[in-house]
């Protein structure tokens, strides 16, 4: 059996992932797929060695049979990934080439010398579930695992796949106007079902417009109202950002969204229920309706 591989593509499960993969008590080799930051920041986390993929190009579907194929040669006693869609693409073919198990929203795992225990949370985070299994196993970590302890950097080493090899990029255009700009913005408003009619959303365009910010959505916007399209949810589904400011306009705060957006510096929301869970994450809250409260802020805003 060989060492704990973890595979991290996204920037803020970085430190918990290795955390996680730590507790298993073998060396860990990490592969990072992403930008040059993203693999420094896990070469801190106490790992034996940093593997940096450049895949921002392909898909995950692309490389992942090769990635899978390095796997059945090294024999990795556990692989812990990232909760995203390149690790996801990666837990599939690597299970499938080691015939191991599969666990998603992992929070530990163990290995007595004989048996790995696996503990994940299940019943939307109510419950946690204790698994069992010989032989390596794979596992898809949770958001929120506590953060690895900071350990001395190492080495970060290029990694190259054979199927990278195909393309080269010619040239990287921004995209359209149909682009949400999300992923780069440094000030999101948020908008959820307490915004109660379409025709309201025309406030949260001002304020975004005053803001300068880019404007997302919770997940019934899209799926039951069809107002916004899906590249504009944020959450556990679709993506995850870190602007330095999320306006959430009355948006409960469900895990499946506060996941996508604990990354922001500061929190302010605005919702007519004083006991809303977002009010426990945000830095700045203000209880009342939605309605009424945007246009006087973007009005101060606009005066200030
Ligand atoms: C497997 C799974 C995956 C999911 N993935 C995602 C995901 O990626 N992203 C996501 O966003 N959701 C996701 N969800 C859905 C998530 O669980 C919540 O249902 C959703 O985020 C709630 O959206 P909301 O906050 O707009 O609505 P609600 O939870 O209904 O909240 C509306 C809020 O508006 C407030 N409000 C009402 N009227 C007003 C008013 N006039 N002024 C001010 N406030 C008002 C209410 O007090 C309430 O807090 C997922 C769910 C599941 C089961």
């Amino acid at each position: 059996m060989g060492n704990v591989w973890m595979i991290v593509a996204d920037d803020l499960s970085a430190s918990s992932v290795a955390g996680v993969a730590r507790a298993f008590g073998r060396e860990v080799d990490a592969f990072v797929f992403g930008p040059a930051a993203r693999a420094e920041q896990v070469a801190r986390c106490g790992v034996s060695s940093v593997t940096r993929f450049d895949a921002e190009a392909a898909p995950a579907e692309g490389f992942a049979k090769d990635f899978a194929h390095r796997a059945l040669e090294e024999r990795p006693a556990a692989v812990v990934l990232s909760d995203d869609a390149t690790a996801r693409v990666l837990a599939g073919f690597v299970a499938a080439e080691l015939h191991a198990p599969v666990a998603t929203s992992v929070v530990s795992i163990a290995f007595d010398g004989e048996k790995t225990t696996v503990e994940q949370m299940v019943a939307e985070d109510a419950g946690v579930q204790v698994l069992e299994a010989t032989g390596p196993v794979v596992c898809v970590v949770a958001d929120g695992c506590p953060d690895a302890e900071e350990a001395a950097p190492t080495a970060v080493q290029e990694g190259t796949l054979d199927s990278f090899a195909s393309f080269g990029v010619v040239s990287n255009e921004a995209a359209g106007a149909g682009a949400t700009g999300l992923a780069t913005a440094e000030r999101v408003v948020g908008v959820g079902l307490g915004i109660g009619a379409k025709e309201n959303l025309a406030m949260v365009d001002e304020l975004a417009s005053a803001l300068d910010a880019a404007v997302t959505c919770t997940l019934p916007l899209c799926d039951n109202y069809h107002w916004f399209e899906h590249s504009s949810v944020v959450g556990t589904s679709t993506q995850k950002i870190s602007p330095r400011l999320y306006v959430a306009c009355g948006v409960s705060g469900a895990p499946q969204h506060l996941a996508g957006v604990r990354g922001a510096k500061v929190i302010v929301a605005i919702n007519n229920d004083p006991d809303a869970p977002i009010f426990r994450e945000c830095a700045y809250g203000i209880v009342g309706d939605v309605t009424k409260v945007l246009p006087s802020l973007v009005e101060a805003i606009e005066n200030a």
